[in-house]
Order: structure tokens, then C-alpha cells, then sequence
């Protein structure tokens, strides 16, 4: 099976490398060109980051969480921005776009430009979640993913185990029939989208795993994240 249009969400750990904190290069190198070997294998790729590497809301203490997540989704802004530029160096065209206006630093969401940017071979960043607070770029990543018709959302969880990073693939397909929601595979997932639950989705999503083009797929994709992998 081949999508055409895919949407690979990163957990802004996924950014941080051993340190777990911040930007760490090398690492953000090796992700951008796996994202480069989606491009260059003709697909097209929007990519939403998080931004736990830096702040996350629900973790801020005492603080108001409106404000608290505004913070987030900043955050979510400075890792979009530093990807897309890793990308750009490595010869990919790039977009970023934001839910909400930042001047000249990114552009205002548009389904419509979104699809062009596509079209032209560039990577879409969408950076700043939903541009609500008390949501998640998961959340984001569902909605942008069934605003501009991907043809599944990856999305790349990262965990600490006693130390350790373990990295988690999971494949939502969307099913294309259904245009204005989002067909979510995992039930365990929290989402406050236009998401639809459903199991004949779930079956159709496990069967194209198993065919041995489609692990050829995942497995390229996997490999986003697995410098942040424990050896
Ligand atoms: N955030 C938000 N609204 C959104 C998406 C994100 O307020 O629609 C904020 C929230 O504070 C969140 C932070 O941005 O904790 C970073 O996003 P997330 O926790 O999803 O990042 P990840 O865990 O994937 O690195």
C-alpha cells in the first residue's frame, strides 16, 4: 500500500536526544532526513511537533493553564521552526504554519495553501496545536490531519522507562470515504477532535500492516526517532 499524503507527529522529546531537554542536533539531523526519504519516495508529508522537550501545560504547577499552554504551544513553534530549518539545509522546501498569526515567522493556517505547499514538494509543519489551551498536538495532529485529507497520521510516543527512551509507533488511518472526520484506529487514545472511533477501521488498519509493502513503510518511518532509542 502507498499513501499518498501522510501526517508523522514527533513528541518534542523525540527532538531532545539523551539529555531529554531542548535541541539536540545530531538527532534532529537523523529526523529530518528520515522525513527527507518520505519526500524523496514521492509522498507527501505534513509533520507536527510537541513541544515536551521544552514545557508542557498540564506539568506547570500552580501556574494558570491557560497561560501555561500558551507556553506549549510556543514551544511547539521553536521546534517546527528548528526542523524545518535542518530540512531546509538538506535541500527540502519547507512551510510552517501556525494556528494563530506570529508575523513573519510562520503563516496562518490554510487548508487550501497546505495542499499546494504539498503539491510543490515542500514539508508542512503544523505548529501550535489547535491554538486552544488544554489540548494536545496529538489533538492537533488528528485535526490537521483530517482538515488537509492525509492518508494516515504516524504518530511517534516516546516514553522513559527507568531511563530509558522506548519509542512507539502508532498508525491512525483515516478513512478517505469519510471526509470531514477523522477515523482514529486507537480507542486507548485521548482526543478532542472530529474523531470517529472505529473498529471496522481498526480490522481494515491491522490487515494493511500485515501486507509486506506497508511494513517496509512503517519501518522507514520508525526509524524517525530511533536515535533516541537506549542502545
Ligand atoms: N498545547 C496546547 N494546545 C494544543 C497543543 C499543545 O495548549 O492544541 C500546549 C500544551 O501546554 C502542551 C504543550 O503545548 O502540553 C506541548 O504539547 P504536547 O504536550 O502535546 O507535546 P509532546 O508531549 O507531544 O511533546
Amino acid at each position: 500500500m502507498k499513501f499518498k499524503r501522510v501526517l508523522v507527529k514527533l513528541s518534542g522529546e523525540a527532538l531532545a536526544g539523551k539529555q531529554q531537554r531542548g535541541f539536540d542536533h545530531e538527532v534532529i539531523t537523523g529526523v529530518a532526513k528520515q522525513l527527507k526519504t518520505l519526500v524523496d519516495g514521492g509522498i507527501e508529508v505534513a509533520v507536527v511537533i510537541g513541544g515536551g522537550n521544552f514545557w508542557r501545560g498540564r506539568t506547570s504547577g500552580d501556574m494558570d493553564r491557560t497561560k501555561a499552554d500558551q507556553i506549549g504551544m510556543l514551544a511547539t513553534v521553536m521546534n517546527a521552526i528548528y526542523v524545518a530549518d535542518v530540512c531546509r539545509s538538506l535541500g527540502i522546501a519547507t512551510s510552517v504554519q501556525t494556528p494563530f498569526a506570529l508575523g513573519s515567522m510562520t503563516d496562518l493556517f490554510s487548508k487550501d495553501k497546505a495542499v499546494a505547499d504539498f503539491k510543490a514538494g515542500k514539508i508542512v509543519f503544523f505548529a501550535g496545536g489547535t491554538g486552544h489551551p488544554f489540548f494536545s498536538t496529538d489533538t492537533g495532529a488528528a485535526l490537521r490531519g483530517a482538515e488537509v485529507e492525509v492518508d494516515a497520521l504516524f504518530i511517534l510516543l516516546i516514553y522513559r522507562i527507568t531511563g530509558c527512551s522506548v519509542v512507539i509507533l502508532k498508525m491512525m488511518l483515516i478513512r478517505p470515504s469519510i471526509k470531514r472526520s477523522c477515523s482514529y484506529v486507537d480507542s486507548e487514545y485521548e482526543c478532542i477532535s472530529p474523531v470517529v472511533l472505529s473498529n471496522s477501521i481498526r480490522l481494515k488498519a491491522s490487515a494493511k500492516i500485515a501486507s509486506p509493502s506497508y511494513r517496509v513503510k512503517l519501518s522507514t518511518i520508525a526509524k524517525l526517532s530511533q536515535e533516541s532509542n537506549c542502545a
